[in-house]
This record gives structure tokens, C-alpha cells and sequence, in this order.
């Protein structure tokens, strides 16, 4: 699931990522051209305005010399000659006195008021044939000259070919745009640049932060390559993470990820009827698979060399489980590991079981090694040696599976062995037949007779139970008494003080 789900996580990152880049690209880029379109259509507007300019001057000098025929020819001229200025017009003392148009007429309804300002945007319903102009009005000292600019080459200036962005002239309070008349406020222009010449200002709508407009017709080919390198990474990593990982890296990352946890299960005293101590069983908690047995791990674990960390992981986790429940432990119980033969032989092994011992709160505790006999144990002067410092250090020795293994017994006179632990294969022998004993009866003679304590593991049925108590047999492991339990299970055995249900007859 989370492998599945990891490389999609990634590729929708990586994906909005570059969608995300992209787009302030684009967006930086579209501000900047409309800021672009915005200066080229102030420089039209700069240029016309240039052209009144020129026109005011050769008007200026016709109020000075007088409004002859020679004069209104000028004027005309001037007006037909520059190719943006509609009518040039002279006033004096608030009427007519000279214009551009025969007869001295004047396209204005009526002549504006004198103002500051030389410009001047006089709407529709102020003109005799109902279009909006820009005046350019120049005051002199005893007359005023106004040239006017038709609308048309007002939306000619301000035709810059950008897809999305309005641009609009605005002088003073009033603003005229590509289509309409002339309106108060700019409200709908996030923009602005104004001339540096004139008296106006260049209004425009600044581009969306986010569009996918834009994004679609600016930015396809790179859209298209963000979502097919996201395709393409969720792919890799897919494979990369569903890999086929051999046994050994599958252990090597459930160790890593504190999946080896601790079972427990009790040993008991069957003639008291009471708990003597618990063994340490792994398992391995999959987060798929659920629980799985310690059969199909615990030799790749041996093999690999992982048997070390995943030991040493389940350690940890004993000292924490055996602390958390200090008060409720039994006095001298028993906690038994299994270590196998690789562990022990590491050189620091003396060292580590000295300090996982000092990290128990409770001193009284009895730590059991159990050492199986299955594998061939090398038992040379280092191993005995080792396995004595322990033992001298106050931890018990046991030796597991005893019965089938093919190390021989000789070692047993070097090896200080506490007792020996009679494997369930011998046990689960046992039934109502009397010849049903004989194998387990000589490997018992042969444990009394080396004098070594036993614990009979693998008790499942009453009769084997009878048959251990009659040879005192007194400590026992079984799923007659309980199964190996997880850690709030023990909790739960360990608060119900149980007195097992044993008989001696
Ligand atoms: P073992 O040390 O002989 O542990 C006893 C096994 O017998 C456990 O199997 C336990 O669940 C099972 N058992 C206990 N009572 C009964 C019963 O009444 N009937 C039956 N049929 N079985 C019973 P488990 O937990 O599957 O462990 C199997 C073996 O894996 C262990 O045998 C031990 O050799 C190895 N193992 C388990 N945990 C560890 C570990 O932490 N380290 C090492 N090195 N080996 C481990
Ligand atoms: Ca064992
Ligand atoms: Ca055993």
C-alpha cells in the first residue's frame, strides 16, 4: 500500500512543482509585456501629442498676427497636415476667435471650462457629432488655444496586439479604452504607467497570479514534459520500491524498522503450581502477513549474519518490556534469550551480556542463555571460557533442544551447563502406551545421570504432564499451560496470579 502509494505522492509533487514554476514564469514574463505594451502605447500617445504640440505653435503664432483668411488657411493646413489632429481652434475671451474648420466653427458643443491642466478628455455627449476627443489646450496670455484628437486615433494608440490585457488613456479622472466612451475611475486597471511628457497615464489589467489559460496556450510543451517526467519518476520509483528483495534484505529492513518484536512464553513449576520465568520467542510482526514464525526467519537470520542486530534489537526491547512491569515480576524469575552460536563467538559478547544485565531495574531477575545444540557448537577454550564468565557474572546457562544435537557430549564436562532443556520432539512422544516413554526415559537417566537440572519443553497433553511430574521433572513449557503470548498478554497472566492447574499423584 504505502509502497504504491509513495510514488504517486512523488510524481503529483513533482508535477505541482513544476506547474508551479512554470506558472510564475508565465506570469512574470506576461507582466512584463503588458508593462512593455503599456510604454508603447504611451509613446503613441507621446507621438500625437507631439503633433498638437507643433500645431499649438503655428496656432500660437496666428493669435499673435490675427485670425485673417491667411490665417484660417494656416490652420487648416496644419490640421490636414498632421495626420492625427482633427481641428485646431483659437479662443478669446471665452468665444471663438480663430479655428482650423471653414467658417470658424468648432466640433465642441461648448468650450470647456479653463483648467490647469493642458489635457483633457471631453466625452461623447459633449461634442457636436457624438464622439469622444482628447484636447490639448495650451493657455497664452490673452487667448487660449485648444487642438482636439479624435477618439479614433486615441484606440489606434492603444491597439498594442496583446492577448488578455486592456490597455486605456487616462487623464485626470477620466479614462477612455478600446471600445466606449469616456468614463470616470479606472477600477477595473490594476496597472499603470504614466507619460513623463503629458499629463496622462497609461492604465491596464495586470495579468492573473494563476491562469491556466496561460498555462495551456503559453506553456503546453512544457506542461506536457512536466507530466510526462512525473509519469515517468512515479514509474522508476514503483519499480525501485517494489523491487524483488531477497529474504535477507526483507529481515534486514524489518529489523531496521522494529518489526523482531518479543514473544513471551511461561515456564512453570509444575509441582508448585507456580510461574518460574518466561522464554523470549521472536516474531516478526509484518505489517502485511501479520505474525510469522521464528522457523522461517530465524535461519536466514543465522546465515546472513543478521542473527546479531535482530538479537540484540529483541534485548532492547526485553530490558524495556521487564522494566515497565518491575513490580509484578515474581521474585528470582526467570527470563530466558536464545543466542545462537554465531552471536556468542563475537568478541564483544561477554561485554554486551554484562551491560544488558545492569539495565534491568530488578537485580533479583535470573538471565538465562539458552544455547541450542541443534546447530554444531564449536566448543573450544574461548567458548568455555566466555560461557563461565557468565555464568560466574550470575546468568544461567541452558542448553536448548537437548537430545538433538550432533555436537557430542564431551563438552559437558568443561561447560558449566545449569540445566539442560529436554526438546518437544522428545515430549511429544509421550502418551497412555508405556513404550511411548522409552526414548524420553533414557535421555533423562542420561541428564540425571551427568547431574543436570531439566526443563521439559513442548508439554501439550495431561498424560505428558503426569508422566514429567512422576520423573520430577518439576519445571515445564507448553501449550498445555500457555502459548507464547505478546508482551500486554503477560502483563495481563502476570496481574492474574494464576496457580497453574497442575496434579501430582
Ligand atoms: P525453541 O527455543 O526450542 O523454542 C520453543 C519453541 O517451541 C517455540 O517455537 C515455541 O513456540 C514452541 N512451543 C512451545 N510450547 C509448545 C508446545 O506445547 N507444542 C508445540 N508444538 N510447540 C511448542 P517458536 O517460537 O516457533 O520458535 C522456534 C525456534 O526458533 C525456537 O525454538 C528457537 O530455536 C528459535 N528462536 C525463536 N526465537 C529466537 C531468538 O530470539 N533467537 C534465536 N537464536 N532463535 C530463536
Ligand atoms: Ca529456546
Ligand atoms: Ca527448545
Amino acid at each position: 500500500m504505502r509502497s504504491a502509494l509513495l510514488p504517486v505522492i512523488a510524481a503529483v509533487c513533482l508535477f505541482l512543482a513544476g506547474v508551479f514554476i512554470l506558472n510564475t514564469q508565465l506570469w512574470y514574463s506576461s507582466r512584463a509585456e503588458s508593462l512593455g505594451g503599456a510604454r508603447y502605447a504611451a509613446n503613441n500617445i507621446n507621438l500625437i501629442l507631439d503633433e498638437a504640440f507643433r500645431a499649438t505653435r503655428v496656432a500660437t503664432d496666428i493669435a499673435n498676427k490675427g485670425c485673417n483668411p491667411e490665417g484660417q488657411y494656416q490652420l487648416g493646413t496644419e490640421a490636414a497636415l498632421q495626420p492625427h489632429l482633427r481641428t485646431i481652434v483659437i479662443v478669446k475671451s471665452g468665444a471663438i476667435w480663430c479655428s482650423s474648420l471653414p467658417g470658424n466653427r468648432i466640433l465642441l458643443s461648448q468650450i470647456p471650462p479653463m483648467e490647469a491642466r493642458n489635457l483633457l478628455l471631453a466625452p461623447a455627449r459633449e461634442t457636436s457629432n457624438g464622439q469622444p476627443i482628447l484636447i490639448y489646450s495650451t493657455q497664452l496670455t490673452a487667448s487660449r488655444i485648444l487642438v482636439t484628437i479624435s477618439d479614433q486615433h486615441i484606440r489606434g494608440a492603444l491597439n498594442v496586439p496583446l492577448k488578455g490585457v486592456h490597455f486605456a488613456l487616462r487623464v485626470g479622472e477620466s479614462t477612455i479604452g478600446m471600445s466606449g466612451d469616456v468614463v470616470s475611475g479606472n477600477a477595473r486597471y490594476s496597472g499603470q504607467i504614466s507619460s513623463t511628457k503629458y499629463p496622462f497615464s497609461i492604465v491596464y489589467n495586470q495579468p492573473p497570479l494563476f491562469s491556466l489559460q496561460r498555462m495551456i496556450t503559453r506553456g503546453f510543451g512544457i506542461l506536457l514534459f512536466l507530466g510526462v517526467i512525473s509519469i515517468v519518476t512515479a514509474y522508476v520509483l514503483g519499480k525501485y520500491l517494489n523491487k524483488e528483495m531477497t529474504p535477507e534484505e526483507m529481515l534486514r529492513r524489518a529489523i531496521a524498522n522494529g518489526e523482531i518484536v518479543p514473544f513471551y512464553q511461561m515456564v512453570v513449576n509444575g509441582r508448585e503450581g507456580t510461574l518460574r520465568g518466561v522464554e523470549v520467542l521472536a516474531r516478526w510482526k509484518h505489517p502485511r502477513a501479520g505474525y510469522i514464525s521464528p522457523a522461517s526467519f530465524i535461519p536466514v537470520a543465522e546465515k546472513s549474519g543478521l542473527i546479531v542486530p535482530l538479537t540484540r534489537s529483541l534485548m532492547a526491547q526485553v530490558v524495556d518490556n521487564m522494566n515497565a512491569i518491575e513490580s509484578k515480576l515474581p521474585e528470582g524469575f526467570h527470563v530466558g534469550i536464545n543466542f545462537s552460536a554465531s552471536h556468542i563467538a563475537k568478541p564483544d559478547f561477554v561485554d554486551e551480556c554484562l551491560r544488558f544485565k545492569d539495565s534491568f531495574h530488578r537485580k533479583d531477575l535470573n538471565l538465562v542463555l539458552e544455547v541450542t545444540e541443534r546447530e554444531p557448537l564449536h566448543v573450544d577454550e574461548d567458548l568455555v571460557q566466555r560461557l563461565n564468565t557468565l555464568h560466574e557474572n550470575g546468568f544461567v546457562i541452558a542448553l536448548d533442544d537437548f537430545g538433538t544435537g550432533y555436537s557430542g557430549l564431551s563438552y559437558l564436562h568443561d561447560l558449566h551447563i545449569d540445566y539442560i532443556k529436554i526438546d518437544q520432539s522428545f515430549v511429544a512422544r509421550v502418551n497412555a502406551d508405556p513404550d511411548s516413554t522409552r526414548i524420553l526415559d533414557c535421555v533423562l537417566d542420561l541428564a540425571r545421570k551427568l547431574s543436570l537440572s531439566i526443563v521439559a519443553e513442548g508439554v501439550e497433553t495431561k498424560e505428558q504432564l503426569d508422566y514429567l511430574n512422576k520423573n520430577d521433572i518439576t519445571f515445564q513449557q507448553g501449550y498445555y499451560f500457555y502459548k507464547p503470548v505478546k508482551f500486554t498478554e503477560l502483563i495481563k497472566i502476570l496481574l492474574s496470579k494464576p496457580k497453574v492447574k497442575v496434579i501430582v499423584e
